[in-house]
């Protein structure tokens, strides 16, 4: 409906489309991603759930797809 608009945003930090893995809360080791899903009540996001091999800590992140 509405058109994509780029209104003037209180950060100045543009956020990349593909996020740098999370660390490991845990251990502090650079996770990786284990399962993508997407979230049917939001278009265009995904629910990306990330684990840490060493650990084996499991934690889940809304990602937003352009
Ligand atoms: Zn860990």
């Amino acid at each position: 409906m509405s058109t994509h608009e780029q209104g003037p945003s209180s950060g100045g930090t543009v956020i990349p489309t593909a996020p740098p893995n999370p660390p490991c809360p845990t251990c502090e080791r650079r996770m990786v991603v284990r399962q993508v899903m997407p979230v049917l009540l939001a278009f265009g996001v995904d629910d990306v759930i990330y684990g840490c091999e060493k650990c084996g800590t499991e934690i889940k992140q809304t990602i937003k797809r352009p």
